[in-house]
């Protein structure tokens, strides 16, 4: 299955694919994940989104198509869910051409509906591992230890990117230039499910999984 999960920042993408990934044989690509690996080692790609990633603003999409349709020729597996990407308008029809050319095309678009003040309750109470990424919640998925991960012992941090100012520079963007990315699919042959996503993830992903359920027993996917 080729699944493309699109939503605002802090909507629960990385926490939907997480738990998709345990149901289904799938690959999870994240853009931000792959682009913060690439900072951590110093590359030049990573050199180069850095300015981008903490303004809140996104990462040339010339940049961003090339390193995603790399990591999904890259697969050993046919299924991904892609997580992140794409995040304008352009970079869809890039990666519409990418998947045609390969004979491969996408099977479903799940678009995670959010209000703007859950997202901002969930993004300022958010915490990272700077190790491992395992994120958490200051209320809603405390850590064991306060302020300690839990696989690592690691110490807990807020990302900038997750800093107020920050996110409401990516909301910004997110309704600028991500909200259209629905729109072009709902115009595309692609199937296109809104998921209501205001409520803890393990409703969200019931209702995921009763979308795609649906979708096998239609023979879509
Ligand atoms: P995320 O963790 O998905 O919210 O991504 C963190 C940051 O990486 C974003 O705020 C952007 O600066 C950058 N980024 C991630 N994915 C993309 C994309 N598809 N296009 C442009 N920039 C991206």
């Amino acid at each position: 299955m080729r699944i493309v999960l699109l939503g605002a920042p802090g909507a629960g993408k990385g926490t939907q694919c997480k738990r998709l990934l345990a149901a289904y044989t799938l690959v999870h690509l994240s853009s931000g994940d792959i682009l913060r690996q690439e900072r951590s080692e110093g590359s030049d790609l990573g050199k180069k989104a850095q300015g981008y990633m903490d303004s809140g603003g996104l990462v040339p999409d010339e940049l961003i198509v090339e390193m995603m349709v790399k990591a999904i020729e890259d697969l050993a597996t046919d299924g991904f869910v892609l997580d992140g990407f794409p995040r304008t308008v352009n970079q869809g029809a890039e990666l519409d051409a990418a998947l045609a050319a390969s004979g491969k095309a996408l099977d479903v678009v799940l678009n995670l509906e959010v209000r703007d003040d859950v997202i901002y309750d969930r993004m300022s109470g958010r915490r990272s591992c700077p190790k491992c990424g395992a994120v958490y919640h200051l209320i809603s998925l405390k850590p064991q230890v306060e302020g300690i991960c839990d696989h690592d012992g690691e110490g807990l941090i807020q990302r900038r990117d997750d800093q107020l100012e920050v996110v409401e520079k990516r909301m910004e963007t997110y309704h600028q230039q991500t909200k259209p990315v629905v729109e072009y699919y709902q115009n595309s042959a692609v199937r296109v499910f809104d998921v209501q996503a205001n409520g803890d993830a393990e409703t969200v992903h019931a209702e995921i999984r009763e979308i795609l359920a649906r979708m096998s027993d239609s023979q879509t996917v």
